[in-house]
C-alpha cells in the first residue's frame, strides 16, 4: 500500500487539469481501501474511476483513492439471461468488449463510453437510446466512514436521466465496489437513432449483430466527440434540460426548428448542445478553455487550462443560455470545488 503525497492528477482526469491531491493511492480490494482510510481517517475523500466525468477546480486537499477492483464473474445463468458480477475498477469499454465476445447483449449501445464500471451507475450512463439502468441487477457499496456494506437492487438505485441515489441521497457517502449486470443471450437491437440508421445504410448492413451495432456506435462517437487523449474534455458538460410544454412552445415561437424529445412526467427534453450553439458559443475560446467546434455541449482544454478557466466558461454559457431561453443548464460533470 503506497500513499503518494502532493500527487498530480493530470494523467487521471480526461480534462487534463493539473490539479494536485494532498494524498493519492490506489486500491484493488475492499480490505486495501479500509486500510488506507484507517491510515488517514480525517482526510476528505475522493473516489476516482477513470476521471472522465470530473472537473478539478483547484488542488484537492485530501485523499484521492483510485478504484482498481477488477474481475468479471458469472454468478447465474438461465436460458435467456446471464448475471455478471463485475469489479468497479474494470474499464467500461473493455467490459463491453468482453460482453460482445461472449455474445451477451444489452451494453452494445454504450460502447466506447470512457470510465469505469463502478462510476457507470453513478449517473446512469446512457447513449443512443439505452441507459445502463436497463441492465443493472444490483450495486454493492461500502460506506466511506462506517464501512457498512449495502447491496442495492435496481429499484433502490433510484435511476433517472443521468441520476441515481449515489448522486443524491447517498452523494459522497458510499463507494461502489461491484456491479451485477443481467444481460441477454438473445439481443433486442436498439437502432432507431437517425445516425445509427444512416451508417447501417451506408455500410449496407442488413443482418444486425451486437458486434455490428457496437462498431456503428464507435464510428459515430469517433466522428462526433473529441478524443480526450488528443484534446482534454469530459464529454457532455451539461445535462439536457427538461422543460414544461408551455415553456417549449414559447421557445418554438421564436426558434421554429428547436429540436425536442419527450421526457417522463410530461416534460420536453431539449438538447443542451443546441441551446449553447444558438447562444453563439460553438467553437468559441476563452483563454485556454473552449467550446468544441463540432459539439457545443463539450467544453475543452485547449492546453494548460486550469479547472477554474473551464468553470468560468461554463458559467458564462449558463448565463447566456438563461438570458436567451430562460433555461437553467445543470452540469452533468462532477465539479470538485
Ligand atoms: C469523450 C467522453 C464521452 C462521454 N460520453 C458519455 C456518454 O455517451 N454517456 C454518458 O452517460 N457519459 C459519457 N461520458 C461521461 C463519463 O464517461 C461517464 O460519466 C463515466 O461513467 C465516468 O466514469 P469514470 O470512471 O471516469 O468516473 P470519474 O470521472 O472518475 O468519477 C465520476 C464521479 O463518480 C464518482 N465515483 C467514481 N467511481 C466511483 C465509485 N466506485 N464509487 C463511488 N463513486 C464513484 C467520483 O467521485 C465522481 O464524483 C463521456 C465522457 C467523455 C470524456
Amino acid at each position: 500500500m503506497i500513499i503518494k503525497q502532493n500527487f498530480s492528477l493530470r494523467p487521471y482526469n480526461t480534462f487534463g487539469i493539473d490539479a494536485k491531491s494532498r494524498y493519492f493511492a490506489t486500491f484493488e480490494c475492499i480490505e486495501d481501501l479500509v486500510k488506507i482510510k484507517e491510515t488517514l481517517p480525517d482526510e476528505p475523500l475522493l473516489i476516482l474511476g477513470g476521471g472522465s466525468n470530473i472537473l478539478f477546480v483547484q488542488d484537492f486537499e485530501g485523499l484521492t483513492l483510485k478504484n482498481e477492483i477488477k474481475g468479471i464473474q458469472k454468478i447465474k445463468e438461465d436460458p435467456q439471461h446471464v448475471w455478471l458480477r463485475v469489479g468497479a475498477g474494470e474499464n467500461w469499454h473493455e467490459f463491453v468488449c468482453y460482453c460482445l465476445q461472449k455474445q451477451y447483449a444489452g451494453v452494445e449501445n454504450l460502447s466506447l463510453i470512457p470510465g469505469t464500471v463502478g462510476a457507470a451507475p453513478m449517473q446512469n450512463i446512457g447513449a443512443y437510446g439505452v441507459e445502463i439502468k436497463e441492465v443493472i441487477h444490483s450495486v454493492e457499496a461500502i460506506h466511506r466512514d462506517t464501512q457498512q456494506q449495502i447491496t442495492l437492487n435496481n429499484q433502490d438505485c433510484a435511476f433517472g436521466y443521468r441520476e441515481s441515489i449515489f448522486k443524491n441521497k447517498y452523494k459522497y457517502q458510499y463507494i461502489i465496489h461491484h456491479v451485477t449486470f443481467r444481460l441477454s443471450k438473445k439481443p433486442t437491437f436498439r437502432v432507431e437513432y437517425g445516425a445509427i440508421q444512416e451508417i447501417l445504410k451506408q455500410k449496407n448492413i442488413q443482418t444486425l449483430s451486437i458486434q455490428a451495432v457496437s462498431e456503428v456506435i464507435c464510428e459515430i462517437r469517433k466522428s462526433k466527440l473529441p478524443d480526450p487523449a488528443k484534446i482534454g474534455n469530459g464529454g457532455s458538460f451539461f445535462k439536457n434540460p427538461e422543460i414544461s410544454p408551455a415553456h417549449f412552445e414559447s421557445i418554438k415561437a421564436r426558434f421554429e426548428h428547436v429540436p425536442a424529445y419527450p421526457s417522463p412526467e410530461g416534460l420536453v427534453k431539449v438538447p443542451a448542445g443546441w441551446l449553447i450553439e444558438q447562444a453563439g458559443w460553438k467553437g468559441k475560446k476563452e483563454g485556454k478553455a473552449g467550446v468544441h467546434e463540432k459539439q457545443a455541449l463539450v467544453l475543452v482544454n485547449l492546453g494548460n487550462a486550469q479547472g477554474k478557466d473551464i468553470l468560468a466558461l461554463s458559467q458564462k454559457i449558463q448565463d447566456s443560455v438563461n438570458e436567451l431561453f430562460e433555461v437553467k443548464l445543470s452540469p452533468e460533470i462532477n465539479i470538485i470545488p
